[in-house]
This record gives C-alpha cells, sequence and structure tokens, in this order.
C-alpha cells in the first residue's frame, strides 16, 4: 500500500492540536461518489472559522484502489464521528467509485456492483493494509475497529450508514472487514513502526536513505548522517507541532559520538520524524520491542530467598526486581 502524508494544517482540527491515545479504528465511506484520496486535501485543508468552508470535519486518512493519504498525525483528535469516537478512534475514509449517486440519504441509485467489484477489492486491501499498519503501531486489535454505523449504534458516533450500505453491495461487512484484518494481521509480524515515538531527549540517527531534512527543505549531508547520533532537543514551537513541508519535525539540538555517547553542541536543524530512526529511547514505550542486555542474580524456587538476596543487592546499592516466570 502506497501511504502519503500531508497534513491538513489550515483545517480548524488540525489548528485545534488536540492528541489523542488511539484505542481503536473507526472506518468511513465518503458518500462522494468519484472523488479519490489526493483529492481530498484541497477539498477539507480549508478553515472553516474563516468561512472557507462550511463544515468542522477531518479525518486522518484517505484509502483508495491506488493509495493512502494521511492528512492528520494519527494521535491527532480528529472529526470524523461526530461524537466521542473523536477521543479514541482514528478516522479512515474509504473513498467510493463514480458512476453513481445518493438519493434518500444512503441509498446508493444506479451503483453498478460487477463494474466496482475490482474498484472495490483494491480500496478494501487498502483499507486493510493500512488497519494492519495501525493496529501493529498502536497495538490494537481488528476488534477495536468499528464502522461510522457501528459507532452510532454505540453511542459514541452520529446517525450514519457507513461503511455497510456499501460493503453489502459487495457482500462484505464490516464484520468481514475485521476478518481479514486478523489474517493479515496473523500472516506477518512486520516492522513495529515507531516514527511518532520520538520525541525529546531521544537519541537517533538519521536514515541512509533520507535525502532533505523534510519535503523541499535542505538536503542533508553525508556527514550528518555517518559520523554522529543525535539528541532530540526540541519537538514543539509555541505550543504546538513543528511542521515542514507538511511533516512533523523534531530539532536536532545535540550531537551524541557513536563510540563514546559523549554529547556536543549539536546541528539544530529540525527535521522529519520519518527520517529518524530511535537508537535509544529515553521512555520506552510498550509498542517498541526493546532488547536489553539483563543482569539475573538469582534463581530460586522459594520467594523467601529471593527475597533475601534483592535485600542484598539493595544493600549493597542496586535497584532491582523479583520476576516469577
Ligand atoms: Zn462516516
Amino acid at each position: 500500500m502506497n501511504l502519503k502524508t500531508k497534513y491538513m494544517t489550515r483545517n480548524d482540527c488540525y489548528k485545534a492540536g488536540r492528541k489523542i491515545n488511539p484505542k481503536g479504528i473507526m472506518i468511513h465511506s465518503t458518500a462522494t461518489p468519484g472523488v479519490m484520496a489526493a483529492a481530498w486535501f484541497s477539498r477539507w485543508n480549508k478553515s472553516y472559522q474563516a468561512g472557507e468552508i462550511n463544515r468542522q470535519v477531518c479525518v486522518h486518512a484517505f484509502v483508495d484502489d491506488k493509495e493512502a493519504w494521511q492528512y492528520l498525525p494519527w494521535d491527532h483528535r480528529g472529526w470524523h464521528a461526530g461524537g466521542t469516537a473523536n477521543n479514541t478512534h482514528i478516522g479512515i475514509e474509504i473513498c467510493e467509485p463514480g458512476g453513481f449517486s445518493y438519493s434518500g440519504g444512503s441509498n446508493m441509485v444506479g451503483y453498478n456492483v460487477a463494474k466496482n467489484e475490482a474498484y472495490f477489492r483494491k480500496a478494501w486491501q487498502n483499507a486493510v493494509e493500512l488497519c494492519v499498519k495501525l493496529c501493529r503501531k498502536y497495538r490494537l486489535s481488528e476488534q477495536d475497529i468499528i464502522c461510522h454505523s457501528e459507532g452510532s449504534k454505540r453511542g459514541i458516533a452520529s446517525n450514519h450508514a457507513d461503511v455497510m450500505h456499501w460493503f453489502v453491495k459487495h457482500k462484505e461487512s464490516t464484520e468481514t472487514f475485521r476478518a481479514a484484518v486478523r489474517s493479515a494481521l496473523n500472516k506477518s509480524s512486520g516492522p513495529t513502526e515507531t516514527i511518532s515515538s520520538i520525541k525529546v531527549g531521544d537519541v537517533v540517527e538519521v536514515k541512509s536513505s533520507a535525502n532533505a531534512y523534510y519535503p523541499g527543505g535542505p538536503s542533508i549531508p553525508d556527514w550528518v548522517k555517518r559520523n554522529s547520533y543525535h539528541k532530540v532537543t526540541q519537538a514543539v514551537s509555541n505550543g504546538k507541532p513543528v511542521v515542514r513541508g507538511g511533516r512533523e519535525c523534531v530539532l536536532l539540538g545535540r550531537k551524541v559520538d557513536k563510540g563514546s555517547g559523549k554529547e556536543s553542541a549539536g546541528i539544530m536543524t529540525w527535521i522529519d520524524k520519518g527520517a529518524l530512526r530511535s537508537i535509544n529511547s529515553s521512555s520506552t514505550s510498550p509498542q517498541e520491542k526493546q532488547k536489553y542486555y539483563r543482569v539475573q542474580v538469582g534463581a530460586f524456587t522459594n520467594k523467601n530467598n529471593a527475597n533475601t538476596l534483592l535485600e542484598k543487592l539493595k544493600t549493597a546499592g542496586f535497584e532491582g526486581f523479583i520476576k516469577y516466570e
């Protein structure tokens, strides 16, 4: 799946800047025949308060048969559910194909199932892949995925029929969608994406594949990638994420010697988080499968013996804990 990112920084939802801890994914479909994922940027990257658009709406991503466009950071509070699901759910819109119209709310008039089957399968597959990626990133399961109409039944979203009204035409449902995500999750255990987990205090390296500091920004000299790690010293400016070239950036404020770990004055340059790989995180989040070198002192069948040794360790000035496995 081809995922592209460009944040809708002009949308009031983006400007509101509220963060969420994603607990699920809400699947929508656009109810706008024939408008594909890339086209939504110019439609919605507008300010309601400035009178540029008549709806207060923004979702995290649109998916069509060719690609996915991410328009909000995944942990940004979106305006897609018309209910409290905005506080918990990432919103994804699947674009509907053209060649039909709507009447009476959710009645698809003139929708040719056979003609649209190929489009539907590709868009479905892209949505499944995006959900798999997000499930891995936020440690969610397919059970955390609901559609807008299910959200409505649970009282956490407005009364909309998507995506069931469309899926049933292709003999699918939100239930079979979840099953498809489950089966894809089972198939491979791809790398957990850790881009957005990069934060102040982390030591990072610049990916060798990165060319510019951010889209349209200055190019990255080779020595910045090769000679040293860097320490992230800033992620927000005036209380807001720093966005350059449509990407969330952090400041490389300190240099860290690759061998000795010694810090020195940094290059003080903002860089796209996506161009960075975390070397060590200041507080490892649970989704990162960080490996450690562990020191074990003893193993006992009797807990009292373990307690005695732990006390000795602590007296000697070492931190320790008892694990039963
Ligand atoms: Zn919806």
